[in-house]
């Protein structure tokens, strides 16, 4: 099956948005073994989308749409690809319910224009949308058998669910044969570096495997095709046990969770306990652990530590090791970790602290230097981070991705990798240096 993405709307061709509509929908139709061979980007115009809409269904089985399924005169999609499938469109009064019941929960009376989303294909079907008011919709063509248009809303909040629901199963079911993919999340080694190592497992045909580099953390998909779900099932389990023997605890989780909702589930299941003390990254590991559900089990405290005299106030922070060392080194991320624990009697402490940029670098101390610390009753851990070339932004995430990844292993008695370890309440001497080259 041919396929083609077409994303409708004029903010992206403003550069107002990133397309990334048709990056999910590619690799989700790259993993289902359906080839694209076309990305369209086209604005919210009558004239061109029909355009679009006509060559493409000419030269391709399957049509992909996103977008332009809103309330407005210029949410043109569903009518254009109506009439170019030989199909109509009806009003439908259960649609009209849902978007309704959708004001109704936001508090608002919905404005007439909404009803224009409740209309559907006569031939075609809708497609459930469970978190916005614009139902999607397959159209097949009349006149050509075999030829579908699926037509997905904008916002990737909804479409992604839509399509991993439904439109996922349908292409499946489409084939004789089922696919079954899992994924698994990797922290702690980088892109390339993972590329050496697991290169030759990615060239397998059934199953395939593929990498996904994001934020700090690889992401590891393998996808089987098999005559059932079970043998599939089954295929991408026992290929995954051959990254396992490679990556071993690299791998934090076989499922869809964050490393942070990774390590809340890990925290409550060993009855343990953390507590943060952040410096350059301002509390965005205490946000990161609590934005999870249910981690009001595991973690006590969260301390934003920026300033000297608060390190020394809050966390006892010796004075003596300030002056000495500087805010920014080894022996002060370990006495905010162990500082921290203290304080709230937690079972863990982490500390962070660092040069997030892109100010403040020095030659000895440049930007993208973070020292990331956790402690346990008898040991501290210290971990040097060099994120270089990074924006702040990227600096701040990859070093709560450390210490998070520094918890997980504490809770699981784990080594920790690239970590200069030492009994609690020595002075750390640091000549480890851990280089990121990729995250
Ligand atoms: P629409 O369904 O065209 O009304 O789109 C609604 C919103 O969805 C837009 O304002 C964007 O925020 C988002 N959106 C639309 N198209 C895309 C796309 N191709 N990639 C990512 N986000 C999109
Ligand atoms: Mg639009």
């Amino acid at each position: 099956m041919e396929a083609e993405i077409i994303a409708v709307g004029t903010e992206l061709l403003l550069g107002d948005i990133l397309n990334t509509n048709a990056q999910f929908l590619s690799r989700e139709l790259a993993a289902l073994g359906i080839s694209v061979h076309y990305q369209t980007v086209v604005g919210d115009n009558a004239e061109r989308l029909e355009n679009v809409v006509h060559r493409a269904r000419q030269r391709s089985d399957l049509l992909i749409f996103s977008g332009g399924l809103g309330p407005t005169e210029d949410d043109l999609t569903k009518q254009t690809v109506a009439k170019a499938y030989g199909d109509e469109l009806r009003f439908d009064e259960e649609e009209l319910k849902k978007i309704q019941g959708f004001f109704r929960a936001w508090g608002r009376t919905m404005p007439e224009n909404n009803r224009r989303q409740a209309y559907v294909p006569v031939n075609g079907r809708k497609i459930e949308n469970h978190n916005g008011t614009a139902p999607g919709m397959i159209f097949e063509d009349t006149r050509e058998k075999g030829k579908y248009a699926v037509l997905l809303p904008g916002p990737p909040k909804e479409l992604q669910p839509m399509f991993l629901q439904t439109v996922r199963p349908w292409l499946a079911s489409m084939s004789d044969s089922v696919l079954y993919s899992l994924t698994l999340r990797v922290m702690g080694i980088g892109e390339s570096h993972l590329q050496e190592k697991i290169g030759h497992l990615l060239e397998n045909q059934n199953p395939t495997a593929a990498l996904y580099a994001k934020t700090s953390e690889v992401v590891i998909r393998i996808t089987a095709k098999a005559k059932d779900l079970q043998s599939a099932k089954d295929l991408c389990s026992e290929y995954a046990d051959r990254f396992y023997k490679i990556l071993g605890d690299f791998i934090y989780t076989q499922t869809e969770d964050s490393l942070e909702e990774t390590v809340v589930h890990i925290l409550k299941e060993k009855g343990k306990s953390v507590a943060t003390a952040e410096s350059c990254t301002g509390g965005l590991l205490s946000a990161r652990i609590t934005a999870v559900p249910g981690s009001s089990e595991v973690f006590e405290y969260g301390a934003c530590t920026y300033a000297n005299h608060v390190k020394e106030q809050v966390l006892h922070v010796k004075h003596e090791t300030l002056e000495q060392y500087g805010a920014v080194s080894p022996q002060v991320a370990a006495e905010m970790a162990e500082g921290v624990r203290r304080v709230s009697g937690a079972d863990f402490g982490v500390g962070i602290t660092g040069i997030a940029g892109p100010g403040g670098g020095t030659p000895e101390k440049p930007v993208g230097l973070v020292y990331v610390a956790a402690a346990c009753a008898d040991t501290t851990y210290v971990q040097k981070l060099v994120i270089t070339g990074r924006t702040r932004e990227i600096v701040r995430l990859s070093s709560t991705q450390r210490a998070l990844d520094m918890i997980r292993r504490l809770a699981l008695q784990l080594e920790q990798p690239g970590c200069r370890m030492f009994p609690a309440g020595t002075p750390a001497d640091f000549p480890q240096d851990v280089q990121i080259k990729d995250v």
